[in-house]
């Protein structure tokens, strides 16, 4: 038989294993002000990981005196649940519309907790194309990663869509949606506060860690709809990844990176240089100061090599 001095000491030993840092870590959504009535929340920068439940990237709402607008409803229906209560923080108005700037899983998967308040949808329709393709894939993807805290996570589409421009009005505030021509993912959009010129980027501006070119990216399209975001001269952008930032920043660590890698691999391909020499001699060292840089460099160049190949 334990004493009782065991027992209590076993006790203490397992109640401090509880309190240990790190071992039950869950993401803490705090947004910060970014114009008057404009948050932003900014994600961790590395990969999708349990510790922050898939939500690498950014969120934000608007608020306007007939109710608040969210700008990408977050990886789960559990960490939308925690944006909604941080937005709650800071405004008693309901949520009215949820707008999803691209098909990837962050922007997106918490669209059910938020129709369950009644909030209607809205994303480009390239966007939802993309959502239908490759939703069930990211579920698969994020459950892995997720386990029991994906729990209550399910497909929910949006319900009102548009081709390249929505403007929306509501109470006093005027919220343009565009898309160009996606980039990262086929459905990028943006979300444009002409009044305010701030603009939320979705995917298509990274700062702070580097920019991902994936299998369905298109460094051509992305490269177009930079030129279509710097048109609008924006004041200040919350990018779709890295801290609130403006447009010198955003071009240097997102528009001349593609450009840079575009042109080395268009040059390679036009004069045959086969693949693992093209990426040999690409000289990425000017953004070897972002995040993630060891991990995406070679990926990226190798995909943007196979894209010049099939143009
Ligand atoms: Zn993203």
């Amino acid at each position: 038989m334990p004493s009782k001095m065991q027992r209590l000491s076993q006790f203490l030993a397992f109640f401090s294993l509880l309190c240990l840092p790190g071992i039950a870590v869950s993401l803490e959504i705090n947004f910060q002000p970014v114009a008057p009535g404009v948050y932003a929340y900014i994600g961790d920068t590395g990969m999708r990981s349990f510790e922050n439940e898939g939500m690498n990237a950014n969120s934000g709402f608007i608020i306007t005196d007939a109710g608040v607008v969210v700008v990408d409803s977050g990886s789960t229906w559990k960490v939308a649940e925690k944006i909604h209560a941080a937005i709650r923080k800071v405004t008693s108005q309901p949520v009215k519309y949820v707008i999803n700037t691209g098909g990837q899983d962050h922007r997106w998967l918490g669209n059910g907790y938020f129709k369950a308040q009644g909030a209607e949808i809205l994303a480009a329709s390239a966007a939802i194309d993309d959502m239908k393709a490759r939703g069930a894939l990211q579920l698969q993807g994020l459950t892995r990663e997720l386990k029991d805290r994906i729990t209550g996570t399910e497909i929910v589409l949006p319900t009102r869509t548009f081709t390249k421009k929505e403007v929306l009005h509501l109470g006093n505030r005027e919220i343009h949606l565009l898309f160009f021509h996606g980039g990262h993912t086929p459905g990028d959009s943006v979300v444009w506060l002409p009044k305010e010129s701030v603009l939320f980027s979705g995917d298509l501006i990274y700062v702070d860690r580097l920019l991902g070119v994936l299998p369905f990216s298109h460094t051509g399209n992305w490269i177009a709809s930079f030129a279509e975001m710097e048109a609008l001269q924006p004041k200040r952008i919350i990018p779709g990844h890295g801290a609130v930032t403006d447009l010198p920043k955003a071009q240097r660590e997102s528009r001349d990176y593609l450009k840079q890698v575009a042109s080395h691999m268009r040059r390679a391909v036009d004069e045959m240089v086969d693949l693992q020499a093209a990426i040999n001699n690409l000289n990425q060292s000017s953004w070897a100061h972002l995040a993630n840089f060891e991990l995406l460099k070679g990926g990226n160049a190798s995909r943007v090599y196979l894209e010049m190949e099939s143009r």
